[in-house]
């Protein structure tokens, strides 16, 4: 499936929820996310169906996300169905890891290949503040538990926030040095909640190489990938900085989202959305709006350029 740019677009990230076990403060408002009818989700059965028809159209490649995933009821049995179709060659999941330790062996035995890890800090304390009360040994439980499975390679997103977590950059990069985990550090982008403080906090990832001298780059595996890879000497792992902000991957971009109420999102950065669910519960071609809709996909995003951008992370999945 090509866009009118003739990017090949075959990559599909589909929050299942809005909801969240946690609040993180870039994310989520401290209250959570005001209740909604369940009408207005998509269920289980139209996930699968709307997935379907993007595989049949040339998607390969699919994460699911949110809020947060784990949170969502009967995700294991979508998981066993969508790993069943023909032609899904990657399928991963974007999780905070609370509820990994207890979902990780269903999840490999179900057709998960692997799992991104969202984890800021490894300071017990500000861990639970940023997430407000999450705690930091579930998290390290889940990523125990989802390397002895093999939900691998295990990456881990760090979003870096000025006068939070900078000053332990060296110990997240050290991470990678015994294990084959990947981590990546993202920057903190003006999206929702965080719209009106991420500008104060924002730190340019550059500051990774500038206090990490040691990493060097790796080759490029995958072009569409946002990470650009460094690794330590002898690292088993490799440290991967993504540059949404100040650098955009935009020509590269394979994807689209899918919100967890059925709209297609062309672009995270932007506010455009087709509505799927609507599409498929009035009867109407699903496929062919969906091919429709991808020759809209936007060139590129203007972040730099002050947009504002409406949804939070937790309602468009990261
Ligand atoms: N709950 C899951 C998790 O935290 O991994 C999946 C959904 S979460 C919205 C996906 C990713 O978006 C997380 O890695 C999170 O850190 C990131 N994110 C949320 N708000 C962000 C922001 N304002 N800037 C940069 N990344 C953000
Ligand atoms: Fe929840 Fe993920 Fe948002 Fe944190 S980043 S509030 S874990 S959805």
């Amino acid at each position: 499936m090509k866009d009118s740019f003739g990017r090949e677009i075959n990559y599909l990230r589909i929050s299942l929820t809005d909801r969240c076990n946690l609040r993180c403060r870039y994310c989520m408002p401290e209250r959570g996310i005001s209740k909604f009818s369940h009408e207005e989700m998509l269920t289980l059965e139209e996930i699968y169906e709307i997935t379907k028809a993007f595989v049949d159209l040339g998607i390969n490649k699919i994460r699911f996300t949110g809020g947060e995933p784990l949170t969502r009821k009967g995700i294991v049995d979508l998981i066993s169905k969508v790993s069943k179709l023909e032609g899904v060659k990657d399928l991963a999941m974007t999780t905070n890891g609370i509820l990994l330790k207890e979902y990780a062996k269903e999840l490999k035995k179900a057709g998960l290949n692997r799992v991104n890890i969202s984890l800021d800090t490894l300071d017990e304390d500000k861990y639970n503040l940023i997430t407000r009360g999450g705690k930091l040994k579930c998290v390290l439980e889940g990523i125990e538990e989802a390397k002895s499975v093999g939900l691998t390679p295990i990456k881990i997103n760090t979003v870096l926030i000025g006068g939070f977590n900078d000053d332990e950059i060296e110990s997240l990069v050290k991470l990678t040095e015994k294990d084959e985990i990947d981590l990546r550090f993202i920057e903190l982008m003006p999206i929702g909640e965080a719209a009106n403080w991420a500008k104060e906090k924002f730190i340019s990832n550059d500051i990774i190489l500038e206090k990490v001298r040691e990493l060097t780059p790796t080759p490029r595996e995958d072009i569409s990938s946002p990470a650009v890879y460094y690794r330590l000497p002898n690292g088993k792992g490799k440290v991967g900085i993504i540059n949404p902000i100040s650098c955009k991957f935009c020509a590269n971009c394979n994807r689209v989202r899918l919100t967890s109420r059925g709209q297609l999102k062309l672009c995270l950065h932007s506010n455009n959305e087709i509505d799927i669910k609507e599409a498929l519960r009035s009867g109407q071609d699903i496929k062919k709006l969906i091919l429709n809709s991808i020759y809209k996909k936007e060139e590129s995003h203007h972040l730099e350029d002050g947009e504002y951008i409406k949804r939070n992370m937790n309602q468009i999945g990261g």
